[in-house]
């Protein structure tokens, strides 16, 4: 079987939040089987348990959100992401701020940490949430379609009327590789006149040209320029990795969005979850993996499965 995952070692991370910009410890513990990825949010004498689930988002408006209790977490999509491109199904974040660390806007830092960390399979076999049926949500000009994939695949198409990014395509077949080469690097964007906006509403307070790419009138902002000639695209995909793992199992299937952002990759979480005859849970035998590592495929993971079963 596909065993259940968590990390080796504990690890700790500071940094300062993108919108409170208040400095942030963050500390990653394994955690065992069944347990899913657990926030636990702290102030003053009070902590808070908040589940990495679609069920605990509160807010998708500049970023993803989770809270319970009058307790939030903001910010996580960077840090799922790299969780689920390292296959990481079981794992306790203690935090003592309302945000995860925004470092410097992508996931590599986290991809550094992970590896710092190291992996550890637990004695429980991994379920992943197959796609059988298509679907669709459509919110005004933006749009987000699920269909049924053996691998976990994302599409993104991006459209914005600045010379700077104007239309950029991307289409991956996730895998641990991929993620660490292709879309970790890519860093969260804004324009210019957003994050003055954002500022003069006391927000993006921790906002720089150290953890965003920021785009003025006619040209990129940062000196050193971009990592990506389409970096913004990537910065999409990057998000959506970290969105849809609130779904609280792997997908398997196929996501395309075309101008999407976090408000429709919750819409389409929450859909997905909404309907059960669209999807059904597998798991993988012994003899499963056997043919996939005969074909080559890498399955530590578990995110870049060539399976015949579904
Ligand atoms: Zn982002």
């Amino acid at each position: 079987m596909i065993f259940q995952c968590t990390i080796h070692q504990t690890v700790m991370i500071s940094g300062v939040g993108l919108h409170s910009g208040q400095r942030i410890n963050m500390t990653l513990r394994p955690a065992e089987a069944g347990t899913g990825i657990v926030f636990h949010r702290t102030e003053g004498e009070r902590t808070v348990s908040i589940e990495a689930l679609s069920t605990n988002v509160i807010d998708t408006r500049l970023a993803t959100v989770i809270g319970k209790s009058g307790l939030s977490v903001s910010t996580i999509e960077h840090l799922m992401a790299a969780l689920t491109a390292f296959g990481i199904d079981n794992l306790h974040i203690d935090i003592d701020g309302p945000e995860v660390p925004i470092l410097d806007g992508s996931a590599l830092p986290y991809v550094a940490l992970l590896e710092q960390a190291g992996l550890r399979s637990l004695p429980r076999s991994r379920k992943y949430l197959a796609v059988r049926k298509p679907m669709t949500v459509i919110d005004g000009e933006k749009r987000a379609t699920m269909i049924p994939s053996r691998f976990f695949r994302l599409t993104a198409d991006i459209a914005f009327d600045h010379p700077c990014i104007a239309q950029q395509h991307r289409s991956v077949k996730l895998s641990t590789e991929l993620f660490c080469r292709d879309l970790a690097p890519a860093r969260t964007f804004g324009f210019l006149r957003e994050v003055e906006f954002l500022k003069a509403n006391g927000l993006a307070r921790g906002g720089s040209l150290e953890n965003a790419v920021v785009i003025g009138e006619e040209r990129i902002l940062n000196p050193e320029g971009l990592r990506f000639s389409d970096e913004f695209v990537r910065h999409k995909l990057l998000d959506a990795v970290g969105d849809f793992s609130l779904a609280g199992f792997p997908i398997l299937g196929h996501i395309k969005t075309f101008k999407g952002g976090h408000d429709i990759n919750h819409q389409m979480v929450e859909q997905l979850l909404a309907a059960p005859e669209a999807w059904r849970f597998v798991e993988f035998s012994d003899r499963d993996l056997e043919e996939a590592l005969h074909a080559g495929v890498p399955v530590f993971a578990g995110t870049d499965l060539a399976l015949h079963k579904i």
